[in-house]
This record gives structure tokens, C-alpha cells and sequence, in this order.
């Protein structure tokens, strides 16, 4: 009996065991083994309860009387009925304690690492604010958007003082300008007329399109130290993108019937473009005198792209004061500084 008794608290205490679902794969191994321990003293135990049980000593000892005889008999018959239920009880829990053993067997689905989804790379467009003066001027337009870094670390940077020119018989540039259609467009950063097709240069034997002109006030670059008023610079491109910049310089003087036209057209808004029914011819754009200093450079505004062919003509062009101050309203001052040479050979017409 005693037997029994110490067998069932220790089920007692196995129960608690197999209820705790322990929640990690470390702890399931030690859960396993400690099941695995519990079920084979449960089997041990069965094994002893399913013993013949020895009938109680004390009926051999005394001779008993009918009564006493009954009583022992029914004593035994309840004992005997205990150890059946005991026996099936116990069964059940051995059954529950393999149940339990192969529940912590068996491979626990492993719990997935949370995939946090990756942070979305920024797409922080970079910077494309920039300006003549300020937070955002010309020294620091190479480090507001790293396309841009030519405007820092470049070595053939625009505009230039032009001087110390090798005079050569430099080969006239073939200008075939007609008259076409255009728009005008403030851009925030000057005036610029955009051009149709056809009006191209030729220059050392290679034809560039003329794509747009634009005014920088005073004039970007120096002739010998000393800059313009104002300056138009005409930009043309070639079958392969390379530029090629013809840059006329303007003095103060008889008013141009082209700029007028220009300026009659001025769009209302910045960021907006007026495309008048009629036509401009550029030829009044140039001086008559065609003489040029010619050196490579870029172009003199973000991102400052190497590899363009400048032509400056030597011999300026005139607007009137009244046309001058109309630019001046807009754009007081939109000069780039002038850039460092680097030895660059400049030629310049005889
Ligand atoms: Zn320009």
C-alpha cells in the first residue's frame, strides 16, 4: 500500500510537468529528458503494482473468527479493487506521460525570425536648388548634389579670364543662323530662348546645332581682367552632345531690335515658357567684327559638365541702358566666378 501511495504522489507530481508547454527548444530538450526520466519510474511502478499482492500478514498471524474472516475478506476485495483502479490510472497517466514525451519529441516548428522589412533605402532626391549667391551659391554647388561634383573638383572649369591668348590664324566659324521660331523661359536663373532646328555653326570642321541663348549679368567671363556688362551666351550642340558655346559680350548702347523682341515676350511667371507666332533672327545676335579666343571649358552652371569648346567673340554687342535695366530687374547678378585656368592654352584670332 505504501508502495502505491508513493507511487501516485509522484504522478501527482509528474502532472504539472507534461501541462507546462515550455515555449523554447532548449528548454523542450530538458522538458524531454526530464519526461523521459518521470515515465520510466511510472513504468517501474506499474511493474511493482501488478505484483500479486501478498495477502496481509496479519490474517496468518491469528486465527480469526467468521466475522472477522468476513471482514478480512472484504478488507482484501477492496484492496484488490484499489489496485485495479490504481493499475488503470496509472495506465492512463503512463499513456498521457508518452503522449506528453513524444509531443516534446517532436520537432517544434521552429519560430521564424521576424523578418523586419528593410528600411527603404531613402530616396532623399538630392539637392537640386542652387544659386549665385548664399547658402547654395557657387562655392558650394559641387557638394549640394554629388552630380555635380565637377563644380568642385573640375580642372577645366568655366568661365575664365581669358588672357595670355596664342594669336593664330584661328579658322573663321561658320555661322548659318536664319530666321526661327523660338520660345522664351525664365528659368530661375536667367532668360533663355529656346530654338527649332536649323540653325547651326561649323567650327575646325565640325557642325554644332544651336539649342538656346541666355544672358548673364555682369558678363561671366574676363578679356584681359575685365568683364562686360552683360554677355549672351549661344549654345550649340553636336551630332554626339559635345557643346560648343559661342559667348558674345554686350556693352551699353543702341538698343537690339532682337533683345526687344525677347523681352516683349517675357513670360509673366518663372518656370514658364511663351511661344510667340514669329520668328527671330539670331545673326543679330553676334557682332560683325567674327574675331574669337577659343579655349575648353564647361558650362558655368550646375553640374558644370567639362567638355565644352567656348568661342568668345572678341568685339561686343550693344543693348540700350532701358533694355539693360529690364535684365537687371530680373537678375541683378548671375555671374559665376571666374575658375582657376589650370595652364589651359587659349587661342585667340589674329
Ligand atoms: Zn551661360
Amino acid at each position: 500500500m505504501r508502495a502505491v501511495f508513493l507511487l501516485l504522489g509522484s504522478l501527482l507530481f509528474v502532472g504539472p510537468v507534461n501541462a507546462a508547454e515550455p515555449a523554447e527548444p532548449a528548454a523542450n530538450r530538458a522538458a524531454a529528458a526530464e519526461h523521459g526520466a518521470k515515465a520510466g519510474s511510472v513504468a517501474a511502478a506499474i511493474k511493482e503494482v501488478t505484483q500479486p499482492v501478498k495477502p496481509p500478514s496479519v490474517i496468518k498471524e491469528a486465527p480469526m473468527s467468521g466475522a472477522d474472516r468476513t471482514l478480512a475478506r472484504d478488507a482484501a476485495q477492496r484492496e484488490e479493487e484499489l489496485g485495479v483502479r490504481l493499475k488503470a490510472s496509472l495506465a492512463r497517466l503512463e499513456k498521457a506521460n508518452i503522449a506528453a514525451r513524444q509531443a516534446a519529441q517532436r520537432p517544434r516548428p521552429v519560430p521564424r525570425p521576424r523578418v523586419v522589412p528593410a528600411e527603404p533605402i531613402a530616396m532623399v532626391p538630392h539637392a537640386t536648388h542652387w544659386d549665385y549667391e548664399g547658402e547654395n551659391g557657387p562655392l558650394r554647388w559641387g557638394r549640394i548634389n554629388p552630380a555635380w561634383s565637377q563644380c568642385d573638383s573640375g580642372q577645366r572649369q568655366s568661365p575664365i579670364d581669358i588672357r595670355d591668348g596664342i594669336r593664330v590664324d584661328l579658322e573663321q566659324i561658320y555661322f548659318d543662323y536664319k530666321p526661327a521660331r523660338f520660345s522664351v523661359l525664365d528659368n530661375g536663373h536667367t532668360v533663355q530662348v529656346n530654338l527649332g532646328a536649323g540653325n547651326t555653326i561649323t567650327v575646325a570642321g565640325k557642325m554644332y546645332e544651336l539649342v538656346q541663348f541666355h544672358f548673364h549679368r555682369p558678363s561671366e567671363e574676363r578679356i584681359n581682367g575685365r568683364n562686360f556688362p552683360m554677355v549672351a551666351h549661344l549654345v550649340h550642340k553636336d551630332a554626339d552632345g559635345k557643346l560648343a558655346v559661342v559667348a558674345a559680350m554686350i556693352t551699353e548702347g543702341a538698343a537690339s531690335p532682337l533683345v526687344q523682341t525677347i523681352w516683349n515676350n517675357l513670360p509673366l511667371e518663372k518656370n514658364e515658357t511663351t511661344s510667340p507666332s514669329m520668328t527671330i533672327d539670331v545673326n543679330q545676335l553676334l557682332p560683325v567684327q567674327r574675331e574669337y579666343y577659343t579655349y575648353m571649358g564647361s558650362i558655368t552652371s550646375p553640374p558644370c559638365t567639362e567638355g565644352v569648346l567656348w568661342l568668345v567673340m572678341k568685339a561686343p554687342i550693344q543693348l540700350s541702358a532701358p533694355q539693360m535695366a529690364i535684365f537687371a530687374r530680373l537678375y541683378p547678378m548671375n555671374a559665376r566666378p571666374i575658375q582657376i585656368g589650370s595652364g589651359r592654352l587659349i587661342k585667340e584670332s589674329n
